[in-house]
């Protein structure tokens, strides 16, 4: 098989970095993959699983000589990881990351990105609630969308490559501004974790009242929330710390919305509600006739 890049240091082995070493492994696209990952505990494990060829003490040894970097951490961990790598990227390479966030991390990563090495941030729309090296598997990126935002001035020769990459990884490739990605994703990811996680804890306090009623009802509507609410906490206490502004954007919209509907029932304007709930079930609906979905719940799938 003809490798697509002689050599990938994967930098954090959770689940986006294990789930891309899988399947980097599976289309034969690195002839090497190098690794790294914070903790002892978390290298070791991914050598286990056999998820890297060598694996490094630091993030500067797995990237030196590497044609591809990929940042597999946490958003607030890409700063100081640019600056550590910095001093051995090869003139040619290919720097980019998968953060959640786009705006906060070009800001951080782009002063350290040296002449020669082209930084080309991305981010995969493919996720579980799960984390860590165990939790990444082949197929996480199947028919994902994984969105690419390329500051000003950057090689298409490279843009190129890298979406060559991510379409040999199963993903769908768009492009867009960092800005526009951040308000993006605002609406459609971070605001609802938001909702999740505040009503899992909301519903919580509750039960030292109700006895675990909370939990022994909860396929009423409750479970899909608990779902959300166990995601990476490190990794969304980073999205919310660095796309900020976007985020309460949303939420101011989103709590003027939800005062009209309590208003609503206050008032026991049942046509309003009505209204309200006839209009989501028919976007529902359109998601579903565009392709957008299936009935099942694999929501956001291109196709
Ligand atoms: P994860 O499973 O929690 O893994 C994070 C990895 O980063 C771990 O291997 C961790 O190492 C490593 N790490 C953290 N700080 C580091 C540092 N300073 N130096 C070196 N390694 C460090 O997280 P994930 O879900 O893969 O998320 C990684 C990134 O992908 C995040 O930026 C997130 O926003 C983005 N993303 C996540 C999802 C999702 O649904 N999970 C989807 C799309 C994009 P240790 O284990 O040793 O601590």
């Amino acid at each position: 098989m003809n490798a697509m890049f002689e050599r990938v240091a994967l930098i954090g082995l959770g689940l986006i970095g294990a789930s891309l070493s899988h399947v980097m492994r599976r289309e034969g696209l690195a002839r090497h993959i190098a690794g790294h990952a914070k903790t002892e505990a978390t290298r070791n494990r991914a050598m286990a699983l056999g998820l890297c060829d060598t694996m490094h003490g630091t993030a500067a040894a797995a990237a030196k000589g590497a044609e591809l970097v990929v940042l597999c951490v946490p958003v607030s961990a890409s700063g100081a990881l640019a600056a550590e790598i910095a001093g051995v990227l090869a003139a040619g390479a290919i720097l980019t990351d998968v953060g959640s966030v786009k705006q906060a991390v070009i800001r951080d990563v782009a002063p350290h990105v040296p002449d020669g090495v082209h930084f080309v941030p991305g981010h995969p729309i493919a996720g579980t609630e799960y984390s860590g090296p165990d939790a990444g598997f082949a197929d996480l990126f199947h028919n994902r969308w994984c969105i690419l935002t390329p500051p000003d001035g950057c090689r298409p020769e490279a843009v190129e490559r890298l979406k060559a990459f991510w379409t040999a990884c199963g993903a769908h490739v768009d492009f867009m501004s960092a800005e526009h990605h951040d308000l993006v994703l605002a609406i459609t990811s971070h605001l609802p974790h938001l909702i999740a996680y505040n009503i899992v804890t909301t519903a919580a306090d509750l039960e030292k009242v109700t006895n675990s009623e909370v939990i022994k009802y909860s396929a009423g509507g409750f479970r899909d929330f608990t779902r959300i609410a166990a995601s990476d906490p490190v990794m969304w206490r980073d999205v919310f710390l660095n796309n900020r502004e976007a985020v309460l954007e949303m939420l101011g919209r989103f709590s003027e919305d939800l005062s009209a509907l309590q208003r609503a029932i206050r008032w026991g304007d049942g046509e309003k509600l009505f209204q309200l709930f006839t209009r989501a079930r028919e976007i529902r609906r359109g998601i579903i006739a565009a392709g957008q979905d299936t009935a099942a719940p694999d929501f956001g799938r291109p196709h």
